[in-house]
């Protein structure tokens, strides 16, 4: 089970900014859950704290049914997507790919085994030997994707994922993604300021203000009026 439970966390940097007030929120195994909300309103610095990559301030994470305030990142079962790639300049895509496996000490031929799944999932197996600076915005952020994908995870994470790409792109990937969602049957915590990705993907809407939660609710009851 990869439900996500966020009771009462904050989050105060050093040198006092508090970027998260009071977060509450259940996250059902499985759900499509957006946060979505003006710049510095704390999307972010939520996701990185699921993630493990910040702190958390006070407040306590469980991830399934384990309290996960001091696990590790790596020992999370979550996987994060970011908006600028991160992929290894050096390494080609299968690499770039097979790298968070490596780390986990994956035997070599489930590496590529699953690399090959992956690459097929997200029609990029004909890249898998290039480099990062010989693909287009929208195959980065396929082998971004990929690179996610492979481990497997209970949780993807994804934060502004598709900020980088054109319009034309950007519609696409929203259903490329949502595609996704639906054939992984995992939970996704994705991060957005866009509307349009936020009305047509999630299963639920966050709206953050000022690192405090204003509404959470489906897309129907936040976007349509009577
Ligand atoms: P969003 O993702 O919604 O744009 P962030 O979570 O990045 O918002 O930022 C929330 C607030 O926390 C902002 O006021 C931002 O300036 C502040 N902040 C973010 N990261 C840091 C940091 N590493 N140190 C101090 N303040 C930070
Ligand atoms: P986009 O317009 O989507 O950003 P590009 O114009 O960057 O796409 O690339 C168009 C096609 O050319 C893509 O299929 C891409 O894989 C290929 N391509 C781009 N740069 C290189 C390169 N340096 N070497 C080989 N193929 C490339």
């Amino acid at each position: 089970m990869a439900n996500v439970t966020l009771k009462s966390v904050y989050k105060v940097y050093d040198g006092g900014v508090t970027a998260v007030k009071d977060f509450n929120l259940e996250i059902a195994d499985k759900e499509f859950i957006i946060l979505v909300g003006p710049s510095g309103c704390g999307k972010s610095t939520t996701l990185r704290m699921i993630a493990g990559l910040e702190e958390i301030s006070q407040g306590e994470l469980y991830i399934g049914d384990t309290l996960a305030n001091d696990v590790a990142p790596k020992d999370r079962d979550i996987a994060m997507v970011f908006q600028n790639y991160a992929l290894y300049p050096h390494m080609t895509v299968f690499d770039n790919m097979a790298f968070g496996l490596k780390l986990r000490k994956v035997p070599k031929d489930e590496i590529k085994s699953r690399v090959e799944e992956a690459a097929k999932i997200l029609d990029i197996s004909h890249l898998l030997d290039r480099k990062p600076k010989a693909l287009s915005g929208g195959q980065r952020q396929r082998v971004a994707l990929g690179r996610a994908i492979v481990r497997d995870p209970k949780v993807f994470l994804l934060d502004e994922p598709l900020s980088n790409l054109d319009a034309k792109l950007r519609a696409q990937m929203r259903t490329e993604i949502s595609k996704l969602h639906k054939k992984l049957g995992t939970t996704f915590i994705y991060v957005t300021h866009d509307q349009t990705e936020a009305m047509t993907m999630g299963d639920r809407i966050v709206v953050m203000k000022d690192g405090i939660i204003q509404q959470v609710d489906t897309p129907q009851n936040l976007y349509d009026f009577p």
